[in-house]
């Protein structure tokens, strides 16, 4: 087991496979125009099965396929088939949903264990403004077909933007009870593209279980979260929610994630400037000893908190700025995953 100098296990792999997405939510993507990643930078299904399994043999226990949008990435179910190959034991993938009803059944035959849908209204007019593309018909019709595939683990994500949704929890907790989904709520974070960031537009975890409570009469937190982003709590109804409180309640201390972008770049932290360029050492020739060892270096030589730091910043607005983010596209949340 590699573990940083906080003490932080390596356990769990964010795999990035594309950086293009068919949607422009504004609180990720709400530029008219990006640089794109080279298509011939990015890593190979072989040289991303081969992270995986050395990754594997040094403690890695889940990797959760992401993107960009994963499923613009050419035949994904071969490349969920050759992960699971590797004996991780948890395969899981977040996906904005539009192309999911097409892919859905072949991903759960390769091995896909566990899927988190991304949704954060039901309301066509909201979905159009804040996506800037009219899909949600495509999503709500995927979300269907996936609450009947039996998925080992089955969420949906919201992100809660001020202004935008915070008046639909209600109906988003009772639509995702009725699919069988547990979901979480996210609070709005200043990473990548989300430039025109401000601290009003962010809805606490302590408001979000307000408004829980005020309907479900309790909301009673869970014990055993250990490394997951997410705190869980029961509402009176009994169904249970997640909140990922990023912001506010951020979670480095138990922070188990590296990050792969698609174009083969290892960041420690969702906030990290610059990472490792493990494409250069995987292209070099280097056996596999030597993959392992450079990676593991990379890990314990982590010190990374970006949340944590975030919170210390007196006048907090976005993390990067449009001219940054212009000049380097791995800074972008989705490139590097979310
Ligand atoms: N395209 C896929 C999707 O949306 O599910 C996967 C990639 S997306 C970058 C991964 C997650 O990051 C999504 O659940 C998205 O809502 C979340 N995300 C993106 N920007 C965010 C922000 N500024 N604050 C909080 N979450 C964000
Ligand atoms: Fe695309 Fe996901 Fe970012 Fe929305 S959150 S723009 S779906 S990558």
């Amino acid at each position: 087991m590699l573990l940083d100098r906080r003490g932080r296990a390596l356990t769990t792999l964010r795999l990035s496979v594309t950086d293009r997405c068919n949607l422009r939510c504004t609180y990720c993507m709400p530029e008219a125009h990006y640089t794109w990643l080279e298509k011939p930078h990015l890593l190979s299904f072989e040289e991303l099965a081969r992270v995986v399994r050395l990754l594997r043999v040094q403690g890695l226990e889940k990797v959760r396929i992401t993107g960009g949008e994963p499923l613009l990435r050419q035949e994904l179910p071969k490349l969920v088939g050759m992960l699971a190959q590797s004996g991780v034991p948890q395969l899981a993938m977040t996906s904005n949903g539009v192309l999911l009803e097409k892919h859905a059944v072949a991903l759960r035959e390769a091995g896909l264990q566990r899927l988190t849908v991304s949704l954060d209204t039901l309301r066509p007019e909201v979905f159009s403004r804040l996506a800037q593309r009219s899909e949600l018909d495509k999503v709500l019709s995927s979300l269907r077909l996936v609450s009947g595939l039996a998925f080992e683990d089955f969420k949906i994500d919201t992100v809660v933007v001020r202004g935008v949704n915070e008046e639909e929890l209600l109906e988003l907790v009772r639509f995702a009870g009725q699919l069988g989904a547990e979901i979480r709520f996210i609070e709005y974070m200043d990473v990548g593209g989300a430039t025109r960031w401000e601290p009003g537009l962010v809805v606490s975890q302590e408001e979000i279980l307000e408004r829980l409570r005020s309907s479900y009469g309790s909301a009673q937190p869970l014990p055993g979260r250990g490394s997951a982003p997410a705190e869980r709590f029961q509402l009176g109804n009994g169904q249970v929610v997640g909140v990922v409180a990023s912001v506010t309640h951020p979670f480095c201390a138990d922070c188990d994630r590296l990050r792969l972008t698609a174009d083969g770049q290892l960041l420690l932290c969702l906030y990290a400037r610059t990472g490792l360029d493990l494409r250069e050492i995987l292209r070099s020739g280097a056996g596999d000893e030597e993959v392992s060892q450079r990676i593991g270096e990379f890990w314990m030589g982590r010190q990374d908190q970006g949340a944590v730091d975030r919170t210390r910043v007196s006048q907090r607005s976005g993390y990067v700025s449009l001219e940054e983010l212009r000049a380097d596209p791995r800074l972008e949340m989705h490139t590097r995953g979310g």
